[in-house]
């Protein structure tokens, strides 16, 4: 494959070994290399005469090397300094590396080199470390003399490798077709997508990128507004089984319940069921914290369908997960419904181990009612009797023709399923009528009776020891800690570094008497799928992981949460964290630890933690206090489906919608429109909303 989809591995200069590391970032292809934006920018387009160059400055000046040399430091024998001079015509100033000796075969004297980095005078005015680039006669730089991307970085990749290939990446750029139709491009006032592209990457000025940001910001939105409009009026043509409200059976199951409902569960199922009272295909979001007691609700109306002969089939996005709802749901419905575990490792039908062949005809022949599982549930060999119901566990991608495909298989006239979402991250309201203004939303903003508030603190720099003293205490009657890490250099994408240089402190010293596992980025889900078990068995007094934890596992002997760098999370994520412990009788407690002095709004943010435990309003404090475009912290805020949108684009999203729609009443099947088509089918499989 040549042009934009040629592989990274093929490119000239990268090899095999570099081709691993950018694979382990999710890049393959030039294509995804273009679509990796930089994580940030280091502005070196300040270029100078030497003549002008004062200390303290972030400069680039380029001249000829009148001289070079290495030596080694009076203070350390062992380290090599290269010194070198530098001259332009107008001046000359010295520059300085250290441990890189290697720079005297590459920066010989005559040579023309473009040199960027802080102004120093210490010891007169000099360059220390500069970024450098041979750059010849023609005067054009990749490294310095602009402002240059920084991007995520794994393995033994460097920025210059990185931005070798972006540059070959962009150079391609022509063969991305404009699929934006060039009355929207025109009416909306976007750049070209080629510029775009060009400009993310490699800006020519600060404006410049942030058009190039907008423009790619409205293409995010744009297409997933059309996908979920396109998505929603195809569903208005499809019918679904008329489920009826069967208000005896469902009293009965809830009378049979150890615990009373809480009003919003009483009428997010209320809801629930009336929506599948119609032969219009329900598409409901059910909202709410952590044990808010979504799972319960999703089953009782499993209860509902079931009394008609309806089968529901429960997805989770992980194993442990689906293990987790199927034990809850055995010990809560094992009488009034026939459960069915499916994952990879364990097939279970009304508590006992089967046989696949045995699970499967199980579902064939509907003597199960709710079927929980992974994806796995969707593979080809899985056929349901007359399934009514889908219910998705953190997962809003779930879009007709996965219905469909499910329907196809139970062979019944009767229609595709009725469909329920369940997430614990709370979108704020406004953002929510924006986002999916027609889908319909249930909210569990309250907690079932009994629940302790998660004690939480913000643990200033310097006052680790206080934090320290109670989770000992902790471990010593036997609980267990979480601690995680945020991500905090672009060359630590996966999270590796952060979680071994805290478990290497903690294991040295505070914590040397314990046992500590850890978890990042880099393990392979089986891998994740061992540690976490092995800590939920309590193998492990600590876990010290990257936000893997998030959507993790129920470990009620957990009782104590530790965040480094609680800044550097969205409030909506620091919350979902501290939903991990308070799942048990034990009290908790919940850390935040910032990794340097906090500034007055990053604590602001902090202490609406410490104050509210309602994931809906610190939703819409996140929404308040975090300011636009922060391109990193929005990958760490858990709003993953966009790589650039953040909760602050409200406005973006409107306009997109607005776009969107006319578009979609105009040429409803985009027939008008291939390139937009083939576009939006693109995104849709990107998203896995297929
Ligand atoms: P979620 O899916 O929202 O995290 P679950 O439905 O799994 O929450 O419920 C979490 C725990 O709380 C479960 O053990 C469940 O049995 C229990 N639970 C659910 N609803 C109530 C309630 N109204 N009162 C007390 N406990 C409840
Ligand atoms: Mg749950």
């Amino acid at each position: 494959m040549s042009g934009i989809l040629q592989e990274i591995k093929t490119v000239k200069g990268v090899g095999a070994l570099k081709a691993r590391d950018f694979s382990r970032l999710g890049l393959e292809t030039l294509y995804d290399v273009l679509y990796d934006f930089p994580f940030r920018y280091d502005d070196l387009s300040n270029i100078l005469h030497i003549v002008e160059v004062r200390s303290g400055q972030k400069i680039t000046v380029q001249g000829r090397i009148a001289a070079i040399e290495n030596r080694k430091s009076h203070a350390s024998r062992r380290m090599m300094i290269t010194e070198a001079v530098v001259e332009d015509g107008t001046g000359t100033i010295k520059a300085t590396w250290f441990h890189q000796g290697f720079l005297t075969k590459l920066l010989r004297p005559g040579v023309i080199v473009s040199l960027a980095g802080k102004v120093d005078d210490k010891y007169g005015l000099a360059l220390v470390n500069p970024a450098y680039e041979v750059i010849g006669n023609a005067r054009s730089t990749t490294h310095t003399g602009r402002i240059v991307p920084i991007y995520r970085l794994a393995g033994a990749l460097t920025q210059k490798v990185r931005r070798i290939v972006a540059e070959r990446a962009v150079s391609l750029v022509g063969d991305i077709a404009e699929w934006m139709p060039s009355d929207i491009v025109k009416d909306a006032q976007l750049i070209p997508l080629a510029a775009a592209l060009r400009e993310m990457h490699f800006p020519e000025t600060t404006t410049a990128k942030e058009k190039a940001i907008h423009r790619l910001k409205f293409d995010e939105f744009f297409l997933h507004q059309l996908l979920h409009a396109k998505s929603r009026r195809e569903l208005q043509c499809q019918r679904a089984p008329k489920i009826t409200f069967n208000e005896k059976i469902v009293k009965d199951a809830v009378a049979s319940l150890p615990f009373v409902l809480t009003d919003a569960q009483k009428k997010s199922a209320w809801a629930i069921m009336k929506d599948m009272q119609r032969t219009e295909p329900m598409n409901r979001l059910l909202e709410g914290d952590v044990g808010s007691g979504k799972t319960a609700v999703a089953a009782l109306v499993a209860v509902n369908a079931a009394s008609q002969g309806w089968q529901t089939a429960m997805l989770a996005p992980t194993e442990i997960l689906a293990e987790q709802h199927a034990m809850t749901l055995e010990r809560l419905f094992g009488k009034t419904l026939r459960i069915a575990l499916y994952t990879r490792t364990k097939r279970r039908v009304n508590g006992r181990e089967v046989t696949k062949e045995q699970l499967l005809e199980g579902l064939r022949n509907g003597k199960v009612d709710l079927a929980i599982g992974t994806h796995a549930l969707l593979t080809e060999q899985v056929l349901f009797d007359r399934l009514g119901l889908i219910v998705v566990d953190e997962q809003h991608r779930f879009g007709v023709r996965q219905r469909q495909a499910l329907k196809d298989k139970q062979g019944d006239a009767d229609g595709i399923p009725h469909l329920l979402s369940m997430t614990a991250t709370p979108i704020p309201r406004s953002l929510a009528l924006v986002l999916y203004g027609d889908l319909d939303r249930s909210l569990l903003d309250e907690y079932p009776a009994g629940r302790k508030p998660i004690a939480t603190s913000i643990v200033d720099v310097g006052r680790e020891g206080e934090a320290y003293g109670v989770m000992k205490k902790e471990m010593d009657a036997g609980r267990q800690v979480f601690v995680v890490c945020p991500l905090i250099e672009e060359s630590d994408a996966l999270g590796v570094q952060s979680v071994n240089e805290v478990y290497a402190y903690f294991a040295e010293g505070p914590f040397k008497e314990y046992k500590i596992a850890m978890l990042h980025g880099k393990l392979k889900t089986k891998e994740k799928d061992d540690v976490m078990r092995a800590f939920a068995r309590g193998e492990f007094d600590m876990l010290i992981a990257t936000t893997v934890v998030e959507v993790g596992i129920d470990v009620q002997n957990a009782t104590v949460m530790y965040v480094e760098g609680a800044e550097r999370f969205g409030l909506a994520q620091l919350h979902q964290l501290r939903g991990r412990v308070g799942r048990g009788e034990h009290a908790s407690v919940c850390f935040l630890h910032p990794s340097a002095m906090l500034s007055l709004t990053a604590r602001e943010r902090l202490l609406a933690l410490v104050e509210s435990q309602n994931g809906f309003e610190l939703a819409e404090a996140d929404l308040r206090l975090r300011g636009p475009g922060d391109v990193f912290g929005t990958r760490q805020s858990g709003f993953e489906q966009f790589k650039l949108g953040t909760y602050a684009d409200i406005d973006v999203i409107s306009m997109a919608k607005d776009y969107a729609k006319t578009m979609l009443d105009d040429d409803p099947d985009l027939a008008r429109h291939p390139l937009l088509r083939d576009r939006m089918l693109a995104y849709a499989q990107e998203v896995h909303f297929e």
